[in-house]
């Protein structure tokens, strides 16, 4: 048999992956939240508004849910943070809102701030309810490069304020990561295009679709026809393990796979090994284990070079992982990708420990894991490129990706970034405060102009 005959030998009928891709958390109905509602003490100087990056009046809005204020309540999230609905769906509230509850401090039971934020927003897109509308019109043009959370974000704060916004997008769709990234079953029924047809719905929002910055426009170009720009360019290269193998067949990036699954119509049609390693130890890690057991892999380890306590993902993602049947092997890193007839066959790894200045060392206590897929989820890296091509003036760069003040302002006097290509949180609910904090700044300085 093929290769491609015998990795589908181990997929599952399609609706057994349908199951499997529903949605993780089934929305609340209108007596849970209640109930769930009922239980905020309504704190003075909320320490889980202070949590929430995007600094939404939780109080506020869970007191709008207990006098059946749905619509008040929507309206109080999307005002701070016009992805609501998606940041409902995806936040690490175990790290950000709800581990600031003083329920969680209490009784180790937060208030369910997602569900109830999430209850709130899908009862307004489900009404088809426009609460925003646009300033009158300044005249000013801006133009936006990517619409992910923060291109997106940052688009509709301008619009809010009566500028006209052109967002120059390299995809075909709206939504960066909400829609080529996330984990299917956090992001069911097309959401991410439910969400960026909302924000749209606003006006004075054009996407030039298939445009992409260094390709298509240049940054020398907008910096000139516009009388600001806002870069939310998000990160699109991938560590390479740098390791013997990588190129053979069956082994993949994980991000790469991920938007393969997230843009299939037919999962079950996609390709699968029986036994899967992942090597990685972030959220990404998480999702692509996860989501490679829910399509039918049998045995899925993620192997991470440090502990538990080192993981980016979360206490809350690495049970997920657990539970979900995936085993993780901590302080073990990979050495040898080992193949067969072009396709890989296994992954050797190595050991490791912490010496005792906390350095990371190889141990030459070896393993070998069978593996038919291999997944690379070691971290993604901003692109500089595009910026440079056509440009006068570098901008200055921070580390890695582009240096930005507490405005998100770059080093160029017009132009701003934020999301994933400025240093901070590569979170959702981050990237969406970077574009309405700079949405901010723009509209002070178009306006003073
Ligand atoms: C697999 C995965 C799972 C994740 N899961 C979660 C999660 O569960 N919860 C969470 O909070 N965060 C999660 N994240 C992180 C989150 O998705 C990002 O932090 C967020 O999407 C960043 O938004 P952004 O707008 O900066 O970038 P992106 O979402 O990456 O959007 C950037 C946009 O810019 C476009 N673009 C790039 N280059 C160009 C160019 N040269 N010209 C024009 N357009 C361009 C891209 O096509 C894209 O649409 C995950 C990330 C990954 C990779
Ligand atoms: S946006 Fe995220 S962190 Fe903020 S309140 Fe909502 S779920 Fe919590």
């Amino acid at each position: 048999m093929n290769d491609a005959g015998r990795l589908a030998a181990q997929r599952l009928t399609a609706d057994e992956i349908a199951r499997n891709f529903s949605d993780i958390h089934p929305p609340l109905d209108r007596k849970r939240a209640l109930v769930e509602a009922s239980r905020c003490y309504f704190c003075y100087d909320a320490p889980c508004t202070q949590a929430c990056p995007t600094g939404i009046d939780i109080p506020g809005f869970i007191r709008k849910i207990t006098t059946d204020n749905v619509k008040g309540a929507a309206t109080t999230i999307l005002g701070e943070n016009i992805m609501g609905g998606a940041c409902a769906r995806v936040c690490p509230v175990e790290i950000l809102c709800e581990s600031a509850c003083v329920r969680q401090t209490q009784e180790s039971k937060p208030i369910q701030i997602g569900a109830l934020q999430r209850y709130a927003t899908d009862w307004l897109f489900d009404h088809k309810v426009q609460p925003f509308t646009r300033a009158a019109a300044t005249g000013k043009r801006v133009a936006v490069v990517g619409a992910g959370p923060a291109g997106l974000a940052c688009a509709h704060r301008l619009a809010r304020h009566g500028h006209d916004v052109t967002i120059f997008e390299a995809r075909p769709k709206a939504g960066g990561l909400n829609e080529y990234g996330i984990a299917a079953y956090k992001m069911t029924n097309d959401f991410a295009q439910t969400e960026a047809a909302f924000i749209l719905g606003i006006g004075g929002i054009r996407i030039e679709f298939g445009k992409a910055l260094g390709r298509d426009v240049r940054l020398a170009d907008l910096r000139r026809d516009f009388d600001a720009m806002f870069l939310g360019l998000g990160l699109a290269g991938a560590n390479a393990l740098a390791l013997e193998g990588e190129d053979m067949a069956g082994v993949m990036d994980a991000v790469a796979y991920i938007e393969r699954l997230r843009q299939t119509a037919d999962k079950s049609a996609l390709e699968i090994g029986r036994r899967v390693v992942v090597i990685g130890g972030g959220n990404t890690a998480i999702d692509i284990a996860v989501q490679a057991k829910r399509l039918g892999a049998q045995d899925v380890t993620i192997v991470y070079r440090r502990g538990p306590q080192h993981m980016t993902a979360t206490g809350y993602e690495q049970e997920l992982a657990q539970t979900n049947g995936v085993a993780i092997k901590y302080w073990a890193r990979p050495i040898r990708l080992v193949g067969q007839g072009g396709r890989v066959r296994e992954v050797e790894f190595e050991y490791t420990q912490l010496d005792e200045q906390g350095r990371l060392m190889s141990t030459n206590d070896r393993f070998t894991l069978l593996a038919d897929m291999a997944f690379k989820a070691i971290g993604q890296t901003f692109v500089a490129a595009p910026l440079e091509i056509g440009a006068a003036e570098p901008l200055e760069l921070a580390g890695s990706r582009i240096a930005v003040n507490a405005d998100r302002q770059t080093s160029l006097p017009n132009v701003w970034a934020g999301g994933d290509c400025v240093p901070g949180d590569d979170l959702t609910v981050s990237a969406v405060q970077d574009g309405k904090v700079a949405a901010e700044a723009i509209n002070r300085a178009l306006r003073s102009a």
